[in-house]
């Protein structure tokens, strides 16, 4: 069966790894070894034990959606009960896939949504932090008198604009869509029927048309998967980031650090993990307030610390130091020394109980529909956001006094990070350059081959994958190529605790992008720009698209022409699949490592690897070796270039 050959080389090379084929991060490799000697289970033992995958899952070509089965495809049945082929249920399977991501990215930005509208309606003990913001959306949504209404009326208008966009069912909808799209992106997935109207609507449709006895095209599927793509990259991603600055405020670079090292064993620890920064934001301001407390404790304060994407938001926006992504997120419970773990939602392994449970730790659910037996659930509403955030804090300061001094093993490894990139933020250091016309600097590089292009590095950890190892080998091998790297999700985490995202990191890029970035330091007072630039979080992938998008109309060229593309390395979750998805409707190639289950479909295979690059410009490539991966993301750039008529 096809992949079986594959099935058998990864039980081979996953069973029995040693620790460094497990983890490049030096704090993992040590807190594995801190782990097996208290009895810690962590995610590579449970994948050790999942080995061997089942090749019909693997491959896509097993059926769950109704109760004749479950079906798969063998040698002796070429169709399910209901006669379904491996090409649909592939292509099924890889919409549902896609609708989990879209639906979990819509859902985080209902949430921002709704929190904009009780701060403005003066029901939540929040404030509009980016006014400017503000108006500049309420501006391109055409709210009239965007320029002097009252702020809080304004946000008001924008948040109700918001959530009518998230339910839109029919015509008058796709505004986020429209602010943040093309001409010509609008134009082409008009044409092929994919514009999404609203952000459920695609999931609602899509769960539909994958149960059974409806569509049993797969061309017509994977073109749901791509409408659920676009509605996850703009009432998902755009909708969430800018909510969230108008909330938060716009990122701007700022200095903190990154890894494991972050954590100081005589402070009271919270570390922040999940995706959104409502309630993050408040546990800080709780943490400063709070800080004699601790200090009544025995601590000598309170230190927050950032897991994630939760990490990400605090990190871009305040400077909270990061202590890892998803695979560091059991391990550092087992120092010991985090007094609290206090999660929203989002990529949060059920395992952490089990691992707080080995020590002191409280692990702090707080959304009504992530729920873990075994933590304490301490319900979030943004309407009584003061009054959890401080209940949590207290929570943590108690728990900081049950701590075993014995069993505290912190692993002394972080790395200075400059975080903070949004576009904005961007253009105000070119503006440095030139103050008529920034983009014009970044322009005049790409033209010159000073950068070559750009790739996003994005999305998460597998631990099927050597952790880290594709998102900083991979940005290694672009730099020196002279190709800039944004970064985002857990890829950023990987990349600033490698070093790559401080400015000393910009001697590891080509002689020529190494100027650029020394220019944009000295105009940014910061000696020299780091080579991979932290764009934040994962819903701030549309921070990319809005750089992107820029670029295109300045130029007058198509995304589809731009010499960029992106990868997802180390692709886990149903959210990197839809963030995929979205990219390639973009007209962004994008690289993708493991491959989601299509591999039984060979015309899915097709359709997603070929195929789409006459509909949209763009196509997913796979490999699963970095050099290789640069080599394919080079040739993708270089093709770009060369299309331009610009040097190659
Ligand atoms: S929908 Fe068809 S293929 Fe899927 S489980 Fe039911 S009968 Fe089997
Ligand atoms: S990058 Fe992936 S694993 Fe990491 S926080 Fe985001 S979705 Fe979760």
């Amino acid at each position: 069966m096809k992949g079986e050959s594959l099935i058998t080389r990864e039980k081979r090379e996953i069973e029995g790894r040693a620790d460094s084929d497990k983890t490049i991060d030096p704090a993992n490799l040590d807190m594995l070894q801190v782990a097996r000697r208290s009895g810690v289970e962590t995610v590579f033992d449970r994948l050790e034990r999942q080995e061997p995958k089942c090749p019909y899952c693997y491959t896509g070509v097993s059926c769950r959606n109704c109760v004749m089965g479950p079906c798969r495809i063998t040698a002796k049945a070429d169709r399910g009960v209901c006669g379904a082929t491996a090409d649909v249920m592939v292509a099924r399977g890889l919409l549902r896939n896609t609708l989990g991501g879209t639906a979990s990215h819509v859902d985080h930005a209902r949430h921002v949504a709704l929190t904009l509208l009780h701060t403005a309606r003066g029901e939540a003990p929040y404030a509009i932090r980016d006014e400017t913001k503000l108006r500049s959306i309420a501006r391109a949504l055409g709210i009239e008198d965007a320029e002097n209404m009252e702020v809080n009326r304004l946000a008001e208008r924008v948040a109700l604009i918001a959530l009518e966009d998230i339910g839109a069912t029919h015509a008058n909808g796709a505004r986020w869509v429209k602010m943040h799209s093309t001409q010509e992106r609008i134009e082409t997935w008009t044409e092929l029927g994919v514009l999404p109207e609203g952000g459920m609507l695609p999931i609602l449709e899509g769960m539909h048309r994958t149960s059974m006895g409806n569509d049993a095209d797969p061309v017509n599927l994977v073109l749901g998967c791509i409408k659920a793509g676009i509605a996850d990259g703009f009432y998902g991603l755009h909708m969430s980031t800018d909510l969230q600055d108008v909330l938060f405020g716009t990122p701007k670079p700022k200095f903190a650090r990154a890894g494991m090292g972050v954590i100081e064993p005589e402070f009271v620890n919270i570390a922040c993990h999940g995706h959104v920064p409502i309630l993050s934001e408040k546990i800080v301001e709780a943490a400063e307030a709070l800080q004699e407390e601790a200090r009544t404790a025995g601590a000598r304060g309170i230190k927050v610390i950032g897991i994630c994407c939760t990490g990400n938001e605090i990190l871009e926006r305040q400077g909270i130091p990061a202590a890892g992504n998803e695979l560091n997120s059991e391990l550092v419970i087992a120092t010991g020394a985090v007094d609290a773990m206090v999660v929203d939602y989002q990529c949060i392994f059920p395992s952490l109980v089990q691992v707080a449970q080995c020590f002191h730790t409280k692990l702090i659910t707080t959304a009504p529909i992530v729920k873990i037996p075994g933590a304490e659930h301490i319900e979030f509403d943004e309407r009584r956001a003061d009054e959890v955030a401080r209940k949590i804090v207290r929570h943590a300061i108690e728990s900081f006094k049950q701590r075993d001094p014995g069993r505290i093993h912190i692993p002394q490894f972080s790395s200075e990070v400059i975080a903070g990139f949004s576009v904005e933020a961007l253009l105000e250091v070119l503006s440095k350059i030139n103050n008529r016309d920034p983009l014009a600097p970044l322009v005049e590089s790409i033209t010159k081959g000073d950068i070559m292009g750009a790739v996003a590095i994005v999305g998460c950890n597998n631990p099927r994958v050597t952790h880290d190892l594709m998102h900083v080998e991979l940005a290694k091998e672009l730099i020196k190529r002279d190709i800039l790297v944004l970064a985002t999700g857990c890829a950023a985490h990987a990349h600033a605790k490698a070093g790559l995202m401080k400015p000393e990191g910009c001697t590891m890029a080509g002689e020529r992008l190494q100027r650029v970035l020394k220019a944009l330091g000295e105009a940014a007072g910061i000696g020299a720009m780091p080579p991979v630039l932290h764009f934040g979080s994962c819903v701030d992938n549309s921070r990319i698209n809005q750089l992107l998008k820029a670029l295109s109309e300045k130029l007058n060229v198509a995304i589809k022409d731009l010499p960029v593309a992106a990868s997802a390395p180390e692709l886990t979750t149903e959210k990197a699949i839809s963030i995929g998805t979205w990219a390639v409707a973009l007209g962004v190639t994008t690289h993708v490592n493991p491959l989601p289950r299509i591999m039984g479909s060979e015309l899915v295979t097709r359709l997603l690897t070929e195929d789409a690059e006459k509909l949209l410009g763009a196509k997913f490539i796979h490999s699963p070796d970095p050099k290789e991966s640069a080599d394919m993301l080079e040739q993708v750039i270089l093709e770009k270039r060369r299309k331009l008529g610009l040097q190659t």
